[in-house]
């Protein structure tokens, strides 16, 4: 890439990010959505000069599906004052450098990951923000708790002392219809009030990709995750060793 190419690159991330903070608002407004949604920006597959760049925009909050990827480009950006958020699949043998490098982790979806995660968080730090990955689309194949396991693990993940259960997550089906989209983010917030009325003091409701967001926020969504909307569609990844 030429200097000019760069500069271009940089200005269009720069706009994108702008672009998708507009239309966050313009939901919150919409729906009447009264609750403070964040942004974690979906970097996985992106370089880490493509991050740096959002980060040089003003955004600090990044969320990675892949370790090794993410420990990787964590180095590259070592000087950077960024909150890391691990969002992919947790194997129980990758659990110790995640409780070490991360600030949250939103794919919890069974007590022995969370144990291993508390165990594992270094006394020096603070805790580390959990949310419980929940699958209401009940696919098999998909990762996440069921609702009827959540309360019991969200009390026994409540008590681990280097933890701390911030809330829920979810990756629905992909849909395109509005309305589809909304069932199913509204199941994912009914379960985090019970969870609420049952006493447990959750603050996050992880919903909301690229494709979905409006919809997360009218229902409710604390913190969408957004990648594509941001980096454009992602490169596909190389191999790698996780
Ligand atoms: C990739 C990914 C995202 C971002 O998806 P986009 O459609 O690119 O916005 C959000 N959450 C999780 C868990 C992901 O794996």
């Amino acid at each position: 890439m030429t200097a000019a190419d760069v500069l271009d690159e940089k200005t269009t991330l720069a706009n994108n990010l702008a672009s998708v903070q507009q239309h966050i608002l313009h939901a919150k407004s919409k729906f009447d959505a009264v609750q403070t949604v964040s942004l974690c920006v979906v970097s996985k597959a992106q370089s880490a000069d493509r991050i740096r760049a959002v980060y040089e925009a003003g955004h600090t909050t990044f969320g990675e599906n892949y370790l090794q990827e993410a420990l990787n480009k964590q180095e590259q950006l070592r000087d950077c004052a960024i909150a890391w958020h691990f969002i992919g699949p947790i194997q129980s043998n990758k659990t110790q450098p995640i409780a070490r490098h991360f600030d949250w982790v939103h794919s919890v979806d069974r007590l022995k990951i969370a144990q291993r995660l508390s165990d594992a968080r270094p006394p020096e730090l603070p805790p580390l923000n959990i949310c419980l990955q929940v699958n209401i689309s009940h696919e098999t194949s998909k990762s996440g708790a069921s609702g009827e396991e959540l309360l019991q693990l969200a009390l026994s993940i409540k008590q681990l002392p280097h933890l701390h259960l911030r809330g829920l997550m979810a990756i629905p089906a992909p849909c395109e219809d509005f309305n589809a989209q909304r069932d199913q983010f509204r199941q994912v917030r009914q379960l985090f009030e019970q969870l609420n009325q049952q006493g447990l003091l959750l603050d996050t409701l992880s919903i909301g990709m690229s494709g979905d967001f409006a919809a997360a926020i009218a229902e409710g969504s604390t913190l969408v995750r957004i990648g594509t909307a941001i980096f454009g569609a992602r490169p596909t990844r190389p191999p790698s060793t996780d």
